[in-house]
Parts: structure tokens; C-alpha cells; sequence
């Protein structure tokens, strides 16, 4: 089809309004989150309704056209910036909540809706989904859904794959695929779901997605652990792990961190601590006091300074809010900001933490550490000026050797922000050869003419 048969197309499909082919409306989509070189769109859609979606994708693939689907571009992975000639398809027209069941404890959502909305919507009728990624005031359940996000509370609760009861979505030829069921088991058929979630937008498109929803736990508690010296904090991380105690949540927050974040959100964090812990434990009143009472006590035991429980929920928010804040932080204390997501076993918490601060003084360079401890997840993130290019070439052998670390220390790559294209080419060193020629048959196979955000993942 030539260029303007294919714009008249998609208008007939989409509307006029929902077609943007002009070169200032195209930019906002041309980067993400990650600090990668912007490549602008040739074209950019925004369907309103499940069969315009569906629409879009075929006349993509007939036309070969590369399509990179886009919800609200916070990954850190480069996974929404398009290749060259590349289309972007955007979710933010399908916001509907279709469905909240409190009966069978599920819910249907296009893939457009934001997290933190779908989040409180559910709250409202006592029912909890807990996946919360730092980013959900913005983020959309499609992209936490390609990107099988995390979050705070993943230590207990698991993270966003563990939530997906079902999915349709749309394969390359626009067909509409169903898999997974609204039941609490469901065994028909190929696992369709577990290779869609985390597929980064490069196996299908989602239209609906079916989230499981728990119970609102009965009580919480949330407490801060000031540490005198780094060691100490992520040596009580392993501890309470290895006490058996599964906190909510665990997170780590170095010197430089908490500064960063104090200066920002004004939340009374104490800069003079060399690390701390924000911990919060949740369930029956009793359990919750049992367990804060057992964490404290390990904390004293590790050398803790202080322990200070937050006295209600104001101050609980606060808290969380100001950890949420972290990357915003940091990002505003130089011009260039790489967030890493290194994961690694728990009990290999302290030699990762020693590592990063090693790397840091290798190359001369800031790095705040920050991150999901207790789940092994550590975002040690660079601070730098990208157009100073020594620099520039320091951080880029910092995460080199962060990645080395991990790998080592027996952990992977990312944690919870994907690979894209930012750490597509460290994938292989990980997974070995045959996992990737594996997953590229399986990409061969079902989207033949490559145009499902392509060079996502396993390159090519
Ligand atoms: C400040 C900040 C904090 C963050 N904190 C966390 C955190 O705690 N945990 C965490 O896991 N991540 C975190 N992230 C990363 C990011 O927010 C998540 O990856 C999130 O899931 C992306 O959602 P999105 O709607 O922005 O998706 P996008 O960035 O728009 O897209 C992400 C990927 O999903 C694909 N995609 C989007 N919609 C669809 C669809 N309908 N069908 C198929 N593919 C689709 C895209 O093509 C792309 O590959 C953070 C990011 C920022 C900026």
C-alpha cells in the first residue's frame, strides 16, 4: 500500500484523530525511561476500542510495518522506543475497568489502565492487588503485564505474573487469542499466558486482562531500621529471610539515597545513617505483632540504631511515599540517570552491596543503591552527565561489571524491568546460546515477518 492509501486506511479504522503523522505530534513517543537514543515513530495510533486495536496489528503485518505498542513508556528497558519506520500503537484510549468480581475474587481491565487507579478501585470494596510497581501512579497493567513488573510488596506477594489468571490478546495477523479462565485452576491447553506475560510487547498484543485479587490483609506494620554501617544493614536483610520471616516488604536504601530523597520529599528520613531498612509486615493482628516484635529483635541483634515503627497510617504513607520517590530523587542530582536492576540470591545481598560500592570507587562515580532487598533486587543506579563521553564510557564498564557481579554472585540480570534493548545484548551470557536460539524460533514462528516491536529481547 502506498504511504497515503495506508494513512487513509488506518483512518478509516481509527478515526482521523486517533491517526498522528505529523512530526511534532510523533516525538513524545520516540523514548522511555531508559537513557537510550530516541528514534521518532513514522506513525502513531491510538485505538479506541478492542476490534481498532486488532484492526491496527494486521494492517502492521500486511504492510510490514514494525509495531511497537506503547502504555504509558516508563520502562527502563528502551522497550517502547521504535525501530527505524516503526508504528506506535497507544493503550491509553482502553481504560475501562470492565469488571471487579467479589464474589470469585477476580477482575477484567483493558490494558490501558493505570495501576495505582486499578489499585484503588479495588481497595475501595476491601479486595487487594498488590503488584505495585514504584512507577504505578503512571504505569498501565498492559505494560506491568509485558513487563511482569514488581514492585514493594513482591517479597510476599510475588509480582505481576502471579496475578494474570487470564489474557486475550492479539497475535500478528489480528486474530484474537484467549487463554488462561476466570476459575482459581485452569490447566486447558498450552500455557499461553506464561509465555505472553514478560513477552514485552514482542508475541501479541493484550486487549483484556484477568487479575486475581486477594482479601485486604487485617493489619500491617511498617517500621524504619537506621544502621551505622552499610554491612550491617544488608546483613539483617539475610537474617530475616533466613529467620523465616516474610516481611511485605524489605527495602534497602543507602547514605547517598537517603539524602537524595530527604532533599526531595521532606519525609524525616535520618541523613546522618549510614543504610537503612523500611520494613512492613502484614496479616492477622496477632501474626503482625509477632512478627514486627521477631524483626526488631533481629535488628537489634545486627547492630540496628534505632528502630521507629510508624505510629498510623499517615506516617506509614509517608514513608512509602518518600521510598517511591527514590529514583525521581536521585535523577535530579545529574543530568543522566541509569537505573540498574540486578538481582541476586538473598543471602547474597551483602556481597552484592559491597561489590556495587567497590565498582562505584573503580570508576570515580556516583551511585546511589537502592531497591527490593529482600527480594534479592538491588537498583543500583549511576548518576552522570552522558555528554561528557569519558565519562560516559565509565559508567557503561560500571554496568558491565554490576552485570559480571550478579552473574557471579549465581543472580540475573533483571530483576523486574525487562531486557529491551538496553541489556538484550548481556542476555546470552545468562541464558547460554541454546535458550536464545530456542526463544528466536519461537518469535520465527509466530510473528514471521518480525514486526512485533522487534529487536526487543533476543535482538535480530
Ligand atoms: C520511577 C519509576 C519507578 C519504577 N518502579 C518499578 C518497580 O518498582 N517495579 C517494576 O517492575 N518496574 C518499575 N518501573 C518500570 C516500569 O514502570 C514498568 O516496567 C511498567 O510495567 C511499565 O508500564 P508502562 O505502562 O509504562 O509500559 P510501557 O513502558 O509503555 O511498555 C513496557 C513494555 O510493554 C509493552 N506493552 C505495553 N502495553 C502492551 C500491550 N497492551 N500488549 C503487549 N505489550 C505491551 C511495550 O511494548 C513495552 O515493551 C519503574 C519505572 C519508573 C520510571
Amino acid at each position: 500500500m502506498s504511504t497515503n492509501v495506508l494513512l487513509k486506511e488506518f483512518e478509516r479504522i481509527l478515526g482521523k484523530d486517533n491517526v498522528f503523522s505529523e512530526e511534532a505530534d510523533r516525538h513524545a513517543y520516540s523514548y522511555d525511561a531508559a537513557v537510550l537514543d530516541p528514534s521518532i515513530p513514522s506513525l502513531v495510533l491510538r485505538p479506541r476500542s478492542e476490534e481498532a486495536l486488532g484492526a491496527s496489528v494486521r494492517v502492521c503485518n500486511e504492510n510490514r510495518l514494525p509495531v511497537t505498542v506503547r502504555g504509558s513508556g516508563t520502562n527502563l528497558s528502551g522497550g517502547t522506543v521504535p525501530g527505524p519506520g516503526g508504528v506506535v500503537i497507544l493503550t491509553n484510549a482502553l481504560q475501562e475497568i470492565e469488571e471487579i468480581n467479589e464474589q470469585d475474587l477476580y477482575a477484567v481491565v483493558q490494558p490501558g489502565v493505570v495501576t495505582a487507579k486499578f489499585a484503588s478501585a479495588v481497595e475501595a470494596l476491601g479486595l487487594f492487588y498488590p503488584p505495585d510497581p514504584g512507577s504505578q501512579a503512571v504505569s498501565t497493567l498492559g505494560g506491568n503485564v509485558a513487563e511482569n513488573a514488581g514492585g514493594l510488596r513482591g517479597l510476599r506477594y510475588g509480582v505481576t505474573r502471579d496475578y494474570v489468571m487470564g489474557l486475550e490478546f492479539f497475535d500478528v495477523n489480528g486474530e484474537k487469542v484467549k487463554t488462561g479462565a476466570k476459575t482459581v485452576k485452569c490447566v486447558s491447553g498450552y500455557n499461553l499466558g506464561g509465555l505472553l506475560v514478560g513477552s514485552e510487547g514482542t508475541l501479541g498484543v493484550f486487549s483484556r486482562i484477568t487479575l486475581k485479587l486477594i482479601p485486604m490483609p487485617a493489619a500491617k506494620k511498617a517500621m524504619m531500621a537506621v544502621f551505622p554501617e552499610v554491612s550491617r544493614a544488608s546483613e539483617t536483610v539475610s537474617a530475616i529471610i533466613a529467620d523465616r520471616i516474610v516481611p511485605v516488604t524489605l527495602e534497602f536504601m543507602d547514605n547517598f539515597t537517603i539524602r537524595a530523597v530527604e532533599d526531595f520529599s521532606r519525609a524525616g528520613l535520618p541523613v546522618d545513617a549510614a543504610a537503612l531498612l523500611l520494613i512492613e509486615v502484614d496479616g492477622h493482628p496477632a501474626q503482625v505483632e509477632e512478627e514486627a516484635a521477631r524483626v526488631e529483635a533481629i535488628c537489634k541483634k545486627m547492630g540496628v540504631m534505632k528502630v521507629h515503627v510508624a505510629r498510623d497510617a499517615a506516617e506509614r504513607d509517608k514513608v512509602w511515599e518518600a521510598r517511591r520517590a527514590a529514583l525521581s530523587a536521585l535523577s535530579r542530582v545529574r543530568p543522566t540517570t541509569v537505573l540498574e536492576d540486578a538481582t541476586v540470591p538473598r543471602s547474597k545481598i551483602p556481597a552484592m552491596i559491597r561489590a556495587i560500592g567497590e565498582i562505584g570507587r573503580k570508576y570515580d562515580l556516583q551511585i546511589g543503591t537502592f531497591g527490593h532487598a529482600g527480594d534479592g533486587n538491588l537498583h543500583p543506579t549511576i548518576l552522570s552527565d552522558r555528554r561528557d563521553l569519558e565519562e560516559w564510557r565509565k559508567v557503561e564498564l560500571a554496568i558491565d561489571d554490576i552485570f559480571e557481579k550478579a552473574l557471579e554472585l549465581g543472580g540475573t540480570l533483571s530483576g523486574e524491568h525487562g531486557i529491551g534493548t538496553a541489556k538484550s545484548k548481556y542476555l546470552e551470557k545468562e541464558t547460554g546460546r541454546p535458550a536464545i536460539l530456542y526463544s528466536r524460533r519461537i518469535k520465527a514462528a509466530l510473528d514471521p515477518n518480525n514486526i512485533l516491536n522487534p529487536g526487543k529481547i533476543i535482538g535480530g
